[in-house]
Parts: C-alpha cells; sequence; structure tokens
C-alpha cells in the first residue's frame, strides 16, 4: 500500500520523520502501520478517526446504568487476579466511591490484560468509561472498558475519544496514545501539530470562518467538544473540495488557453433541413442538447461537453448532427468508438444518417488495411473525407486531419478527457463531444466533472419499451431455463452474463467458462450457445458479435465486455447470474441490451444473496412523477443509489491502489453549500493566481499535485 496523504509542511520536518520517532513504536509496530498505509508522522496524523465515543460526561458511580456507555471517577479497590476455566488471566477490581471511599456495587474486570496490574494500584484515583452490564446484583465494567490515571491528561476516557480503523497486532489504546503524543506532544516533545504548513489564505479563511489546519488537525483527532469537532470536519473537507476544485479549474484553464479550435456555425434552416429528414422526430432533450452543443461550437474555445442518456437515448444521431454541423463549417469530424465492430455499426448508422449529398464518411480501424487504409489516410489528410469513425487507434496512429474541428468519442469520457492531450500535441485543438451511458449524479457532476459541461438526455425516443425486470434467487434457474428455451424457439435471442471469466472452486461465483460448459451441455443443449469474454483477443469477439448479430448464435454466455456493445436487434433475454456483484447502474446498462427495437424484452436478474436483494430491487423499483405517472428508476437514479451504497471509488477511478477515494468528503452525502463555497473560491483564486505560484499557495499547489498523483480521473 502507499503512504497516506501528508500535510504540507516545510523541509526537514518532523512530519517526515518515520513513524519510529513517536515513543513506543518499534520496528514491529512500523511494519504493522504501514499496512495502513502509515510510514510517516505525517502518514499517521491523516489516519483519522473512523468514528468516536462520547466518553466526555462524568457522572457519579451510583447513577451509572447498563447499557449505556458512560464515565465515572472511582477509587480502585482490591485486585483479584485468577485464572478461568480456559486459563485466563482474570484481573477483577472493585470500585470504590471518590467521595467517600465506600465500596460500591460496581466492578471491573479484564481478562488478558497483564499490564493493568502493573500500571494501576489500589487506592489509586482514576477514569474509568465503558459500558457496565448486570452481574448478579451487582453491575460490571467488562469488555472494551478503558481506564486512566485522574492524573492524567484525557485520552481515553473523559473526553470525546476518537476510533481508528486498526491493523491486527495493534490495539486501539496504543494507536490514540501514539496519535495523541503527535497531536498535543510528549514529555520533552512539542507537538508536531504545529509543524503542519497552512494550506488557505487567510482571506479564504475568514471568510468562510475556518479554523486553522493545525487547530483543526488536533480537533479532528482529540476534539474538545462536538462543535469544535464539526467545525474541524468542515475545515478539512473544505481543503480536500477545494483542492479537487483548483485541480479542475486549472485543467480546463489549460484547455481553454490559447484557444484555437474552429469555430463551426450552421444557420437554422441547414439544420433544420437536416433534421426533417431524419427517419423519426428527435425528442425534446435531443434538441436540446443538439442546442447547447451548437453554441459551444461557434465559438473558438474548444467544446468540452460530455453527452449524457441512458442506453437507447439516441445519443448517436446528436453527435452525427454535431458532426454534420462542423463539416457544413468546412471542418472535418472524427467519432472513436470503444470497439472495432460498435465503430463498424455506427460507420454504417452514419452513412445511412447521412444521405446522399451529405457529408463524406470513412471507417478507419485496425481491420482496414493496405492500399485501402493508405487512400483513406491520404484522403483525411487531403481533406477528402468529412467525418472519419474508428477506434482510439484514429488518435494514436499517425492519422493527419486537413481540418479537424470536433472529435466525438463514445462512451469512454474518462478516456475521452486524456484524449484532448493528444490532440494538443499534434497542434489540433478540436471540440470535444463525450458521451456517456453512465449519469453523473450532481455532487459529482459540480465536483470530479465540473470542467466538463453536461448536456442530459432524460427523455427515450417513443417507442423505446421498458424491459421487464426481475430478481430472483439461483432456485429459480430450473424454470428460467426452459422459458429461454420457449424464447429462442420464437426467433428471439439471449444474453446470460457472468461476473466472472473463469471458474473459481473456492468460491461460487458464476463464470462464463463454467455456464457456458454446463448449459451447452444440459438445459441448453441443441441450441446455438457461444462464449465470449474480455480475455479473448478482439477479432474474435468481434466475430463472434457478428454471427450473434446476424442470428447464428442463439445464446450469448459472456461477461461484461457486452455492456457498450452492439445492437443485437432480435434479442430479448438478458440473464444476469451473479447480479448482487454488479453497480446498479452497470446491470441498467446491460439490461438496455435487449429490447433495442422496442419489442418486448426481459431481464432476469439472478442472486444467491438475500442480504443484496434490497439493492438489487431498486431494479424493479417504480417512482411517481409530478403528473401522477409511475416509472421505473432510470439510470440516473440508479447511478445515484449506487453512489450512496459503494461510494464515489467507482467514478473517481484509481491511480494506485487503496487509493480510490477522498478522504474526509463523501460526495454522496456531502453538503452543497460546501461545494458551492469551495467552486466560488477556487475561481476566485485561480483568477487571482493561475499557476499557485505566490508563496501563499505553496502548500495548496503541493496538494494538488498530490491529487492528480492519487486519481485516474485526469
Ligand atoms: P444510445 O444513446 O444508447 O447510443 P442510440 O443512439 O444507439 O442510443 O439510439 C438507439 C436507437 O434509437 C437507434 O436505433 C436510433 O435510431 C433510435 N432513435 C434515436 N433517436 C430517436 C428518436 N428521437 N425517435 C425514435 N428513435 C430514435
Ligand atoms: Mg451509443
Amino acid at each position: 500500500m502507499t503512504p497516506t496523504r501528508t500535510p504540507g509542511h516545510g523541509p526537514a520536518s518532523s512530519l517526515d520523520l518515520r513513524v519510529t520517532a513517536l515513543p513506543g513504536v518499534g520496528e514491529k509496530y512500523e511494519k504493522l502501520l504501514e499496512r495502513l498505509g502509515i510510514r510517516t508522522i505525517g502518514n499517521l496524523l491523516w489516519h483519522l478517526p473512523r468514528t468516536y465515543l462520547d466518553y466526555s460526561k462524568l457522572i457519579p458511580i451510583r447513577e451509572l446504568r447498563p447499557g449505556k456507555l458512560q464515565t465515572v471517577e472511582a477509587i480502585l479497590g482490591t485486585f483479584n487476579q485468577r485464572r478461568t476455566r480456559t486459563g485466563q488471566q482474570m484481573t477483577e477490581i472493585e470500585l470504590l466511591d471518590p467521595a467517600d471511599r465506600a465500596p460500591t456495587r460496581v466492578r471491573a474486570t479484564w481478562f488478558g490484560r497483564r499490564f493493568i496490574r502493573e500500571r494501576f494500584r489500589e487506592g489509586q484515583l482514576v477514569r474509568i468509561s465503558g459500558e457496565v452490564k448486570p452481574f448478579g446484583a451487582s453491575l460490571q465494567f467488562a469488555s472494551d472498558v478503558t481506564m486512566e490515571p485522574a492524573a492524567a491528561e484525557a485520552v481515553h476516557t473523559g473526553r470525546i475519544v476518537p476510533v481508528y480503523a486498526l491493523t491486527e497486532g495493534i490495539g486501539l489504546g496504543q494507536l490514540r496514545r501514539w496519535m495523541h503524543t503527535a497531536v498535543e506532544g510528549g514529555a520533552r516533545r512539542s507537538p508536531v501539530v504545529r509543524e503542519i504548513a497552512e494550506t488557505l489564505p487567510n482571506e479564504i479563511r475568514e471568510r468562510r470562518k475556518l479554523l486553522g489546519i493545525q487547530d483543526a488537525v488536533r480537533e479532528v483527532h482529540f476534539p474538545s467538544e462536538w462543535p469544535q469537532l464539526f467545525a474541524a470536519r468542515r475545515r478539512l473537507a473544505f481543503d480536500e473540495l477545494l483542492v479537487l476544485q483548483v485541480a479542475l479549474g486549472q485543467r480546463r484553464a489549460r484547455w481553454t488557453k490559447d484557444a484555437k479550435a474552429i469555430a463551426l456555425r450552421v444557420s437554422d434552416e441547414e439544420l433544420r433541413g437536416w433534421i426533417d429528414t431524419l427517419p423519426f422526430a428527435l425528442t425534446r432533450a435531443q434538441i436540446r442538447s443538439l442546442e447547447q452543443i451548437r453554441t459551444d461550437l461557434a465559438r473558438r474555445i474548444p467544446m468540452s461537453r460530455l453527452l449524457e442518456g441512458d442506453v437507447g437515448s439516441g445519443k448517436t444521431v446528436v453527435a452525427a448532427l454535431a458532426a454534420r454541423i462542423a463539416v457544413s463549417s468546412g471542418a472535418q469530424a472524427a467519432l472513436m468508438a470503444p470497439t472495432e465492430l460498435l465503430a463498424e455499426q455506427h460507420f454504417r448508422s452514419l452513412a445511412s444518417l447521412f444521405q446522399s449529398g451529405g457529408p463524406r464518411v470513412a471507417l478507419l480501424t485496425s481491420s482496414v488495411t493496405g492500399a485501402a487504409r493508405q487512400q483513406t489516410l491520404d484522403r483525411l489528410a487531403s481533406g477528402d473525407i468529412d467525418v472519419v469513425v474508428g477506434t482510439h487507434a484514429l488518435v494514436e496512429e499517425s492519422v493527419l486531419f486537413m481540418r479537424l474541428g470536433l472529435a466525438i468519442v463514445d462512451e469512454q469520457h474518462r478516456f475521452g478527457v486524456r484524449q484532448r492531450a493528444t490532440f494538443r500535441e499534434k497542434g489540433i485543438d478540436p471540440h470535444l463531444l463525450l458521451t456517456t451511458a453512465t449519469p453523473i449524479p450532481q455532487t459529482l457532476s459540480q465536483t470530479v466533472y465540473r470542467d466538463l459541461d453536461i448536456s442530459v438526455l432524460d427523455e427515450m425516443p417513443s417507442g423505446a419499451q421498458q424491459i421487464r425486470t426481475e430478481v430472483r434467487g439461483a432456485d429459480a434457474l430450473p424454470k428460467v431455463w426452459p422459458w429461454l428455451r420457449e424464447r429462442v424457439a420464437q426467433g428471439e435471442q439471449a444474453f446470460i452474463v457472468t461476473p466472472r471469466i473463469e471458474e473459481n472452486l473456492d468460491d461460487d461465483i458464476p463464470s462464463a467458462e463454467a455456464t457456458f460448459r454446463d448449459l451447452s451441455k444440459k438445459e441448453l443443449a441443441g441450441l446455438r450457445v457461444a462464449l465470449m469474454h474480455g480475455r479473448m483477443p478482439g477479432k474474435d469477439r468481434d466475430k463472434i458479435m457478428l454471427r450473434f448479430a446476424e442470428g447464428e448464435i442463439d445464446v450469448l454466455v459472456a461477461t461484461t465486455v457486452i455492456e457498450v456493445g452492439i445492437d443485437i436487434p432480435n434479442a430479448t433475454v438478458m440473464v444476469i447470474l451473479g447480479a448482487e456483484r454488479f453497480g446498479l447502474a452497470q446491470l441498467h446498462q446491460l439490461r438496455g441490451r435487449v429490447g433495442r427495437r422496442g419489442q418486448r424484452a426481459y431481464a432476469v436478474l439472478v442472486s444467491e444473496k438475500a442480504e443484496e436483494s434490497e439493492r438489487l430491487a431498486a431494479m424493479t423499483e417504480r417512482k411517481r412523477l409530478a403528473d401522477g405517472s409511475e416509472v421505473p428508476l432510470d439510470g440516473f437514479d440508479l447511478a445515484k443509489r449506487d453512489l450512496e451504497i459503494r461510494g464515489a471509488g467507482e467514478f473517481l477511478g484509481k491511480r494506485q491502489s487503496g487509493e480510490s477515494e477522498l478522504r474526509i468528503v463523501d460526495l454522496a452525502d456531502v453538503d452543497p453549500t460546501l461545494i458551492d463555497e469551495t467552486a466560488a473560491e477556487a475561481d476566485a483564486l485561480l483568477a487571482r493566481d493561475p499557476q499557485l505560484e505566490a508563496a501563499e499557495h505553496t502548500a495548496l499547489a503541493a496538494a494538488v499535485d498530490e491529487l492528480w498523483r492519487r486519481f485516474a480521473f485526469a
């Protein structure tokens, strides 16, 4: 695991010291701490509490009640040590009332914990925190009880106490003690916290009423009071969001600086003419998105727009019209698809959308070779081709454009953003249109995706029909397969999707290979069943998809490689095994693969995990709209659920293992005002100091660098 974030600080700081510099941390613990990503004292400080226990209120012993976390002061009475039947050492101490030294009906018990005897003595005044349980007629502090001398500074009791994520071999008390030394200082040392450099300019801190970084770090570990803890967490969350906003703002500035995109314009009449020749009427959402794109294209600042819409919402035609705007302005457009087969499909759709006299379209994939390839390359370079459709190879190879005005990246928006740099290196700066079927929840569009403008297709073309979805246990499978045979007998086709390629005998996660092998021998014997997964060469996968599309295969057993896939007009059945292993938005995309012609279609989500069925039930849930009608949850609702349940990791991506989440901020549940505030401050800050060169921005600049290192959404 890689080290966790280190707070900003100057050179030669104690924050950079190995954790062994702390009293009590030897090499053995250094190794264990490394498992938590902690190597330096700075790393340690960034290991934030998982939660807190409120041991802040002292109550008199006689008011102790069972079943609650409470703290008392007591005088230790007689120590009793004996061995239990299992051979464990047991220490039992009577507790005396500190007011009058009278015996109470409360005692404390420890198992193991030899040090209790060594560190404490009879007659000593202590603080004890924990929960008491009835024990005969008396009460007993047992398991998870904490005790420290009343004369000592409150670390483990008598305060709001931090609770940390641990690793085997390190006790909570130990880690808390080390943390306390780092935060509050020890016998001969001053607190390391004092060496943390302030990341926020004073002006922002004052305007937003934020704690200083040192106070925030101290209070987040050892809160003096609850409101202070909230203030500390708000400060740290502010930092984290601000760094994110600044990073994205800088990237956006890089994109728009020295803007040299070609302004692409089209007249109303011309545009209307194209739309009128389409075989269908555009949805309102398509028209709205097209207008947004059109406005962007007309400027010299390159567009960075994400076109977001459920599977089947009709993104292709919007992209095609955008390409047509580029062409009518004398520029070229490129459309990149994630697979060769999909590129071929787009090529065919574009060719039919642009009827005779429209843009000249060419296909360029690695299957186009030899003289044909050379000819396409030449025609692209001379401007003889208007729109080129292909895979990533389009940008990676030495493909030369006469005048590239617009690049469209289908269903790979993260890739698309990185692609911009590649284009720029070639000296061209096209408008960029990214498409995705993964809806972006609002908190993400205001943070992680803030440097993209977003157009949403939130309306399905009429005729696109709901897919009937059911969630079933594996015991339903004996009925599913004969039913599936029945569908095939009617001339329909089916997908069976599994979470895994190969079988693993240690678990029973359904695998494509085993499912294919078993079904084609037994339940689906006699049908034309094929297997496809991501470890097969792209060429072989394409061949299978093509045969499936042409009806030469009845049932395709596959992994999620089909997720962003080609259109199989006749497919009506999607069976997903081990459905609990997929995100909801992903399941939604998968089921969007069937019923593509608006015919009746089915998705059967099979899961053994009863405890997951609630999450999966969202796939069949309906919501009521303002007009009273009921509709199934759409990809948007489902992505939001995913974010709530599984966190933002999937959206952020990760560059290094174990580094997929923000540390403080939960993007599924963040205070929207904090997003607004950090966005405003980031903008103001970059307006004044775009490169963060001012001395007071050094720490912030370092944090921004660190962010780019951690996340893959760059
Ligand atoms: P996706 O958004 O998943 O990429 P496509 O662009 O492939 O969806 O469109 C899905 C299907 O819907 C295609 O067959 C397309 O021709 C059709 N379609 C797109 N827009 C409309 C519309 N406004 N009315 C009817 N059908 C449409
Ligand atoms: Mg599409």
